[in-house]
């Protein structure tokens, strides 16, 4: 009989692919889970996990946090990859080089990025393969506006490139170049279609919200899936959404039951935050999402922003600084149930949206722990998928697996295997991911249902979350008593097959 490396003993074991839900054990060996059933051989690293669930890791596939620092929060919250794929990244290439040379406490993997490449044929820009990179160039008036021919070939020849690169789809924040034709949105999601990768899209302004708007922002997208044939999965469709998502979700229904490829994901915050140089946060476009200076907070500072002369400024100065903006208030409970909707509908996957880490002063070392104070940040960083548990999957007590408005196994499927499928058929890690299941990357998060909760605020974004007891990833602890195993960097690169 071999002995395992690790055995998980007594949980409460639940794989939301087969339905498995019972008490057993798990081994793990090799980084892979070789065996889930009852009396298996004592292992050299033997848990006790009795009271707890245990099951995939959650994947995530809208993670802006690159470094270590900020993925070890991502890890207390049970994420086990995490994937940038709706700003995407440009070069891939070496977004890949530095992960791997810096190590990563979880598997990690990129899109291409189409404001990257449309910013390096429109605006010149030298691209590095960071998402600062996008930030510092948001306000630039040119990459926003229409491109040329010539220069639409150029965005898709650099998206090509990095597709040939293992990037794992397309990333296409078309939201934040207003000027964009529609055209070359149809033209970059083909070039998805044709390679096999799906776009990632954080929506054009609704025609609710902006007018003059060249085309709706949920009508592009499911008239550019039913055109093109493209997997295009709806980003964030709470955050681009707000009040009007049934509309929204209503239209993503109907394209998909016409057999268009249209998903959808939500997380469980009614605060957006982004560059504060974005196009629609501009003072003269707040109306439209009725919002007034005072709806935002500038991350650097902490400062809510006084009036329009102070916005202006801070657009001017520090496009890319970081702001929260306060959309839907979730204290308000009409505003919790419109949260709610986007996160209810059929198959919507969570995805947290994650924002790098904020520092007031020098950036300290992405080594050290525990997290030198001060980081800014927005709460669902650290708290994406605990606070699901606790909203989508809890009784009124708050106890997580008794009740809730999706129930818990339908919770963790939309955090691990629902994103896990929809990258499979042309990332071939993925099969084995989102699973627990024998022949499974060992992924694996344990809590506790019974306190597992989000932590993180708006004042205090960066506390970890409670209840999340252990964090494995392909088979090695990030996560072990609720604290980050300091020199674990098992994360490995998520590519596309070659093709
Ligand atoms: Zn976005």
């Amino acid at each position: 009989m071999t002995i395992p490396d690790i055995v998980l003993r007594g949980g409460r074991v639940i794989d939301p692919e087969t339905g498995l839900d019972e008490i057993t054990d798990v081994a793990v060996s090799g980084g892979q889970i070789t065996e889930v059933g009852n009396g298996l051989p004592a292992a050299a690293v033997d848990v006790d996990v009795a009271g707890h669930v245990v099951t995939a890791g959650f994947v995530d596939l809208h993670s802006h946090t690159a470094d270590v620092a900020g993925l070890r929060i991502r890890a207390l919250d049970g994420v086990t990859t995490a994937l940038e794929l709706e700003a995407g990244t440009a070069p891939v290439a070496t977004a890949y080089e530095r992960a791997a040379a810096e190590g990563r406490p979880v598997n990690y993997g990129f899109a291409a990025s189409w404001a990257l490449a449309r910013m390096a044929a429109v605006g010149g820009i030298t691209l590095d393969g960071r998402i600062g990179t996008f930030l510092a160039n948001i306000a630039t008036p040119a990459w926003q506006g229409r491109a040329t021919p010539a220069q639409v070939s150029e965005i898709l020849t650099g998206l090509a490139a990095d597709l040939a690169d293992g990037a794992l789809g397309i990333g296409v924040l078309v939201g934040y170049a207003p000027g964009t034709r529609p055209d070359e949105y149809v033209r970059v999601a083909a070039l998805a279609a044709e390679a096999g990768v799906p776009t990632f899209t954080h929506a054009r302004d609704l025609i609710e919200l902006a007018p003059e708007a060249l085309i709706d922002g949920a009508e592009e997208i499911v008239r550019t899936a039913a055109e093109t044939g493209a997997q295009m999965h709806y980003c964030h469709v709470n955050s681009t959404s707000i009040r009007h998502v049934d509309r929204v979700l209503e239209l993503v229904g109907r394209a998909q039951a016409a057999g268009s490829r249209v998903s959808t994901e939500a997380y469980p915050y009614g605060s957006g935050m982004t560059g504060i140089g974005a196009a629609f946060l501009a003072p003269e476009r707040l109306h439209e999402r009725n919002l007034t200076p005072a709806s935002l907070t500038y991350a650097p500072t902490g400062e809510q922003v006084a009036d329009e002369a102070r916005l202006r400024e801070l657009r001017a100065t520090d496009p890319g600084g970081l702001a929260i903006i306060r959309q839907l208030d979730e204290d308000d409970p009409a505003d919790l149930d419109v949260l709610l909707r986007s996160l209810l509908f059929p198959d919507a996957i969570v995805a947290s949206d994650a924002m790098p880490l904020t520092w007031p002063g020098p950036v300290p070392d992405q080594m050290t722990w525990p997290l030198p104070a001060g980081a800014f940040t927005h709460p669902r960083t650290a708290g994406t998928y605990s606070r699901s548990l606790r909203m989508l999957a809890a009784d009124r007590g708050g106890r997580v697996g008794a009740g809730g408005p999706l129930g818990l196994t339908e919770t963790l499927r939309r955090s691990s295997l629902l994103p896990a499928r929809l990258l499979e058929s042309h990332v071939p890690a993925m099969r084995r991911k989102g699973r627990l299941q024998p022949g499974c990357d060992a992924d694996i998060v344990v809590f506790d249902p019974a306190t597992v909760s989000d932590q993180a605020t708006y004042a205090e974004p960066t506390r970890p979350s409670r209840g999340i007891r252990h964090v494995l990833v392909n088979g090695t602890f990030v996560v072990r008593d609720s604290a980050v195993v300091q020199d674990a960097l098992p994360g490995l690169p998520v590519r596309a097959r070659p093709r």
